[in-house]
């Protein structure tokens, strides 16, 4: 039987580029950029003042001038409006660019203003204080924002601020998510209570869209030649395959013998873990991959995250670090297979996350999902896991 790390590294081996295409700012958040932003011109593009108030010469406070005449007001947006007098000044608004010939501002707090006078209030005024420089913050031609990473909400306001309407990232691999079972109804219907509601496909397709992938979906009933035809359909139209169920060895698992008549070459079945351990992993000569995962909710969701998501990131260009957390209570495991414990998290005052185990009642019991927050990779030479040991986890909701 493959090993959990043998079956990543043979997943990572068929990692493949699905080349560039360019979309609207708008629509690029989750994506991963494939062009380095860059500064279109300098930032800020002014010498900006961050505070309202009033614009003097420095020079002139500090030859003893403290009653300024107020020769304008400049709110942000305007060309600035020059002093000519050392006793000038302007009334200024927090985004005005600074008037060439000011080089200081005394906040309206240290200031009183009467006729047209402004008096200042306190003597402890600093050359240069309340203004951003010009190019401060990036110089024109300067990268913003590098390629390969994931466009954020701050991306976004970046894109905007530097006038990218479209921007370039990485394509993403189309993927059908296949589920098969004649035990499923469709979400509408009332099941008897010896069918269920399909919903592997609804849960990977949700954690797929958080990618910004956007996949098809497909029921096939647990029949040897529409399973084929099925899945021969899709090898020609689609770059990934992810199927859910009918791998394992009951009489009616068709997909694997459909996937060999197909020349889909199978890279493994069967890995040495809890849950999920029929999982089959193939590629075909076209180059489309398939990844097989047993039927059972959680197993499918331990797979995508574990075996799918790697090999997603990888492909656009993503290289995340790994996450780790301290067990919070002891786990025995004694199967000789690698166990992904199911565990909620906290991030504790100190800066520490804690994983507390959920109990579950196996690879069937997707109730707990969602008192879930990641699964956590316990060793496989080990079987017994101690309260505050550190181990790997596989994080699926915002960790809190
Ligand atoms: P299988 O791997 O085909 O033997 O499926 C194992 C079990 O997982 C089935 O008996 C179902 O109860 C469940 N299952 C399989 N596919 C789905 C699905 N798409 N949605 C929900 N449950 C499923
Ligand atoms: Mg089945």
């Amino acid at each position: 039987m493959t090993t959990v790390a043998e079956a990543e590294k043979i997943i990572l081996g068929q990692i493949k580029s699905y080349g560039t295409e360019s979309v609207p700012f708008e629509d690029a958040i989750g994506r991963v950029l494939a062009e380095d932003l860059t500064a279109d011109r300098d930032l800020p593009p002014c010498n900006r003042v961050t505070m309202d108030g009033i614009a003097i010469s420095y020079a002139a406070f500090e030859s003893g001038i403290t009653a300024f005449n107020i020769i304008g007001t400049m709110p942000a947006g305007v060309a600035p409006i020059d002093i000519t007098k050392p006793n000038d000044c302007v009334e200024i608004m927090t985004g005005a660019a600074l008037p060439y010939t000011t080089d200081t501002i005394v906040r309206y707090e240290d200031v009183e203003i009467k006729n047209g006078i402004a008096t200042l209030l306190t003597d402890k005024i600093t050359k240069g204080q309340s203004i951003h420089y010009k190019g401060k913050d990036k110089k024109q031609g300067e990268i913003v924002a590098p390629a390969n990473e994931y466009i954020t909400p701050a991306h976004i306001s970046m894109a905007a601020s530097v006038g990218k309407s479209m921007l370039l990232v990485k394509k993403l691999p189309r993927v059908v998510i296949i589920s098969t079972g004649d035990e499923l109804v469709n979400v509408t219907e009332t099941p008897t209570p010896y069918q269920v509601r399909r919903s592997n496909s609804y849960a990977v397709k949700a954690v797929l869209q958080q990618h910004g992938l956007f996949a098809d979906t497909l029921h096939i009933p647990d029949e040897p030649i529409e399973t084929r035809t099925q899945i021969e359909k899709c090898l020609a139209q689609y770059d990934a395959i992810i199927l859910s169920g009918g791998i394992s060895m009951g009489k009616f698992d068709y997909v694997p013998q459909a996937l060999e008549e197909l020349k889909v070459e199978k890279l493994f079945h069967k890995v040495e873990q809890r849950p999920g351990k029929p999982f089959w992993f193939g590629a075909h000569l076209s180059g489309v991959l398939v990844f097989a995962f047993p039927g059972n909710p959680v197993s499918t969701f331990m797979c995508l995250h574990r075996y799918f998501l790697p090999w997603l990131e990888r492909s656009v260009g993503i290289f995340l670090k790994p996450a780790y957390a301290q067990l919070n209570e002891n786990i025995t495991f004694t199967p000789p297979l690698q166990y992904f414990a199911q565990v909620k998290l906290k991030l504790c005052k100190h800066g520490h996350l804690h994983a507390t185990p959920v109990e579950g009642h196996g690879s069937g019991d997707f109730a707990n999902l969602i008192d879930t927050d990641a699964f956590m990779e316990l060793p496989l030479e080990q079987s017994i896991f101690k309260k505050d040991e550190v181990y790997r986890i596989w994080p699926f909701k915002k960790i809190m």
